[in-house]
């Protein structure tokens, strides 16, 4: 009987895993932060949901194996095809969706940018693409809110969009706000950059209100109070990077002076310390 208990327990993990291939486990949360506001909490960038007499739309929409799920998240808070999702830029786990929500019927929105890059990466007659492409900003007036998408360059990458929500007090940051404890991934190659970045957060910041809910990323739902002890993290590391490379003329010296011990971080396995110091040396060395 025991054997046949562990013999069922093993066969249970292997078919889990099996399953998790193609469409996998996720503990989906969702959270309601105004009326017409939720966020969606999966695998991969925050989903904002918009809710309202007019429709649905999303900002992000994670990864294409994860579509059927998110549109039953969806349909739990209203039934149909959300008319837009909007990207906040690149990445695949917050435009991974875009071609099933698009074959759906959705229109996707991001800023020239990001489809500039998602066509080198999917071929130009992807309907990965976004159909409706701006450069400094655009509105969405629907669902009796006006959103503003506002372009913010060269800060995580070259194509990075904030999400505001006037009459719900919410701001999607995308990528530009990792509320995960650490340092921020500068994607280089991709046209981030840590004074970019710095200067968007502060700008960002100047319009946030005590009261804003504020949509990272990655992680939970912030405060103002989280977003300036962010830009206080990055300042602090850019200092530290600065006086580093005064001191050390080559990217090998530099790495290997560790000018980020001592901060007190933990790091994500895919963006280990030596990682974020290399990305933020390559940054503050651009002319
Ligand atoms: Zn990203």
């Amino acid at each position: 009987m025991k054997k046949w208990f562990m013999l069922s327990l093993i066969s249970a993990a292997l078919s889990a895993s099996v399953f998790a291939d193609d469409e996998p486990k996720i503990d989906w949360k969702t959270q309601q932060l105004s009326e017409n506001v939720y966020v969606l909490f999966g695998r991969g960038g925050n989903i904002a949901v918009h809710v309202g007499d007019d429709g649905i739309y999303l900002v992000d929409d994670q990864f294409a194996n994860l579509s059927e799920q998110i549109k039953a998240q969806i349909a739990s808070l209203k039934p149909g095809v959300p008319e837009f999702v909007i990207n906040t830029h690149y990445h695949g786990d917050h435009t991974g969706g875009n071609e099933n929500f698009a074959k759906a019927g959705s229109h996707v929105i991001a800023h020239h940018h990001v489809h500039a890059r998602l066509e080198d990466k999917h071929g130009a007659d992807s309907d990965a693409l976004p159909r409706l492409t701006f450069g400094n900003d655009m509105t969405l007036h629907f669902n009796n809110e006006h959103a503003h998408i506002r372009h913010y360059p060269n800060a995580h990458t070259d194509g990075d969009a904030a999400v505001f929500f006037p009459k719900a007090d919410v701001i999607h940051f995308g990528d530009m706000f990792f509320n995960t404890g650490g340092l921020p991934y500068v994607d280089v190659e991709g046209g981030g950059s840590v004074n970019g970045l710095l200067a968007a957060l502060k700008d960002l910041n100047s319009q946030v209100k005590e009261s804003t809910k504020l949509i990272p990323g990655h992680g939970p739902v912030a405060s103002k109070a989280d977003l300036v002890r962010y830009i206080e993290l990055i300042e602090g590391a850019k200092a530290k990077m600065l006086a580093a490379m005064a001191k050390h003329d080559s990217e090998e010296a530099v790495l290997k002076a560790d000018p980020l011990e001592g901060m007190g971080l933990s790091y994500a396995s895919w963006l280990p310390k030596e990682r974020v110091t290399k990305l933020f040396y390559q940054s503050l060395s651009q002319k």
